[in-house]
């Protein structure tokens, strides 16, 4: 079958309304509709969300979803319950506030979380009767957080890719989550997790760090066994549509109606839907302050109020109503005059023509939410704008503003600063409106709702490629078979195992590091057969690696070749080093401790190892540059090197390493089959130090000089069991 492409958004892009037994279905018009219209009504491409309806009878079910096939559509039906808990529920009482910043907003109940995962489960097993291995999955928005990961366990290959609509706050906020794990797992199951801006991404790639202590290069998270890629994408608008609407004869009609009734006005217009983070009531009280200032402008200055009903359910959506009705009618009876009131109130939504004529007639925009996303409003608004007059007054706190950076940008906190931006647009002169609009309009011309699927979809594919690039290198499959026979026909075979993250996961609990009896078993058929040597080749002290693996037929590399121990000898030292350095550095060190909660020393017979793996994650990292920057500043002229490891830094003598030590050992033998495997920097030089015919092997996906990756211990173990079980 060929590959299909999936979009999964809450809700359908339509509405479905029920009268009698009728339903009449309405496509959705939104930008998002319009910019995916072009991928999901094609060939076997579907859009899958809800309808809009719940506790529908079957053969009701049974017509919505056949009539929604023929637009490309599928269903996932949801219960009143569902749509409470799920929807109105963790959605919007949880995430919704805590994202945008409201914590004071945010509830914390398990059972809305339980409704949230079941709903997301729902979502995933309606994907699933659509979608194969093969196909592209496109995730919408914070309602659906858990799908990716959901889907990516039963779809290993697919391509996921998710986009948040929403703010992702910053790490402070976001850790107040009690399942802040879980979100997160739940996203990383994306190959491509897309937001609006800059600061969402890094917001989302610190969450990522500091809770689940996965670090980030260049916008990729390299988890154990798959790239994530992360970055931004500022959502467009369809731009021709408001360009075009603006002489439709249907704008140009309200249009006219409009210029009879506010004629001797400038119009100050302000879009949004009923929503605390849009700062509504904030607006109008600087409204209030700006007539205070400037009486000058009463009765020549009207604000346009649109504010379209939303989440009436939610209660902090209905306070906020009689709020904002209270605050008008407030300044209403207030400044009213027979002939002028300074705000007219809609509290209802407006069909496109006459948004339209509204956008392109206001001399001014007042857009100024505490903490929006995008906002499409401030974009619809400058695209309306023929003649490019008009100003338009922006919040910082919005996405849209780091792109609209020639609107007046204001802190929507700072009422002063509000007022002096209403009066700064009013008295604008015409050049400087044309000027700023003109630039404006380039950038939202240019990066449209259909460049922002394009640029998405391209980044997708970028990523799968990388993963592909990464899976040819991998030793599975026929890569194995490979190695395996070579295993099989050598006579003589050298094989060097680091320890750490290699034949064990690294762990912070000392106990988990010990080697298993699985481990042992496995050395030990590894050991019998006389065509292998086997080496261990670590970073770890010789009395701990003679404790765990003394007893077994094998040679034994400490310290990163400090300390070499061969089958049948003693332990043997490559040279006598000085130890003079150890004291000026350790007092280095120790300052580093003190200031880095969690790390600490180890004193190794020829070197000193700085741990940092106890220490915050992202405090541990800064730490360490520091540290490093300081030291290699101070050994300059000293023959000592620093090695960065796994939540380590080691400092020790130049003259050692493991390539080194590893060099003594195939400078003895005659091999006709050379092995090496690790995880860390410290392994690179045993990479570096083995002849071209070797398989050298890097543990995880980052860069490497080995010319095979394996993705996890877990993989080291199932190769080198297919050895053992080799003759
Ligand atoms: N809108 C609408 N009818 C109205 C008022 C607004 O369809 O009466 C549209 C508007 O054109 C815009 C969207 O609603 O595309 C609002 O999007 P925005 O990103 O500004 O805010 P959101 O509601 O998504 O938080």
């Amino acid at each position: 079958m060929s590959q299909k492409i999936i979009i999964v958004s809450n809700r359908l892009p339509v509405t479905i309304q029920q009268s009698e037994d009728k339903f009449n279905f309405m496509p959705s018009a939104g930008g998002l509709a319009t910019g995916l219209g072009s991928i999901y009504r094609k060939g076997d491409n579907l859009w899958i969300g809800w309808p809009g309806l719940y506790d529908l009878t079957e053969s009701d079910e049974q017509y919505i979803g056949d009539e929604l096939k023929k637009d490309y559509m599928a269903p996932v039906y949801l219960s009143k319950q569902d749509i409470q808990d799920y929807y109105e529920g963790f959605s919007n009482r949880t995430i919704w506030p805590l994202f945008h910043y409201f914590t004071e907003y945010t509830k914390y109940i398990p059972e809305l979380w339980d409704a949230y995962v079941r709903v997301n489960q729902k979502f995933c097993d309606t994907i699933l009767q659509h979608a194969s291995d093969g196909d592209i999955l496109w995730i919408h928005d914070y309602q659906l957080l858990l799908v990716p990961m959901m889907l990516r366990e039963k779809l290993p290959n697919a391509t996921i890719g998710f986009f948040q609509h929403i703010p992702f706050p910053s790490y402070e906020i976001f850790r107040l989550l009690p399942w802040r794990e879980k979100i997160l797992e739940g996203m990383l199951g994306a190959d491509l997790i897309g937001f609006h801006t800059y600061d969402d991404m890094r917001h989302f790639l610190s969450s990522v760090s500091r809770i689940l202590g996965h670090g980030s290069t260049m916008g990729q998270i390299r988890l154990n066994n798959r790239i994530v890629g992360v970055d931004s994408f500022p959502m467009g608008i369809d731009y021709e549509k408001f360009t075009k609407a603006t002489h439709s004869p249907e704008t140009i009609d309200k249009l006219k109606k409009y210029f009879q009734i506010l004629s001797n006005q400038k119009v100050v217009l302000s879009i949004d839907r009923l929503d605390y983070t849009k700062g509504i009531k904030q607006r109008l009280e600087a409204f209030d302050m700006f007539l205070e200032k400037y009486p000058q402008y009463l009765g020549k200055v009207s604000i346009i109020l649109i504010v379209v009903p939303s989440r009436v359910k939610v209660d902090q959506y209905n306070q906020l109503k009689n709020e904002i009705d209270t605050i008008v009618g407030r300044l209403n009876g207030k400044y009213s005059r027979m002939d002028w009131n300074p705000i007219h109130y809609f509290y209802r939504s407006f069909s496109f023509h006459a948004l339209s004529a509204l956008y392109s007639s206001a001399e001014v925009a007042l857009i100024t939410p505490l903490r929006d996303g995008m906002n499409l409003v401030c974009k619809e608004y400058i695209a309306s704008k023929l003649d490019k007059r008009g100003v338009l007054i922006l919040s910082e706190m919005a996405g849209a503003a780091k792109e609209l950076s020639e609107a007046i940008l204001i802190n929507p906190n700072d009422s002063d600063q509000l007022v002096e931006a209403m009066h700064q647009a009013l008295e604008m002169p015409e050049e400087e409106q044309i000027a700023r609009n003109e630039e404006m309009q380039n950038k939202l011309k240019r990066y449209n709702i259909h460049r922002w699927v394009e640029v998405f979809m391209q980044q997708l594919d970028k990523v799968k490629e990388l993963q592909v690039g990464l899976n040819l290198k991998l030793v599975t499959g026929k890569t194995l078979d490979k190695i395996v026979k070579h295993y099989s026909e050598a006579e003589s075979r050298l094989i060097l195992l680091d320890y750490d993250g290699t034949l064990k996961p690294f762990a912070s609990n000392p106990k988990a590091v010990k080697p298993d009896e699985e481990l042992i078993n496995l050395l030990t058929k590894l050991t019998e057969d006389p065509k292998n040597r086997v080496v261990i080749i670590s970073g770890r002290d010789k009395s701990t690696l003679e404790e765990w693996v003394g007893h077994l037929k094998i040679d034994l590399i400490a310290e990163h070749g400090v300390w070499l121990k061969k089958l049948g000898a003693g332990w043997s030292t490559i040279e006598l080093l000085d130890q003079g350095w150890k004291e000026k550095i350790r007092s280095i060190l120790d300052l580093y401790v003190d200031r880095t909660p969690g790390s600490f020393i180890e004193d190794k017979d020829y070197s000193l190892v700085w741990h940092y793996r106890k220490a915050d994650t992202d405090f541990g990292e800064l730490r360490a540059r520091e540290l490093l920057s300081n030291i290699n500043y101070l050994i300059a002229n000293m023959d000592l090197q620093t090695m960065e490891g796994n939540k380590v830094i080691e400092i020790k003598s130049r003259a050692v390493n493991k390539g080194k030590a590893a060099s003594k050992w195939l400078n003895e033998g005659k091999y006709d089959f050379v092995f090496a495997i690790g995880d860390d920097v410290t392994d690179e030089d045993t990479f570096a130090a083995m002849p071209d015919t070797a398989y050298t092997v890097k543990v995880g996906l980052t860069a490497t000089v080995a010319n095979y990756n394996v993705k996890s211990p877990e993989e080291v173990r199932e190769v080198l069991n297919t050895f053992a079980d080799t003759k």
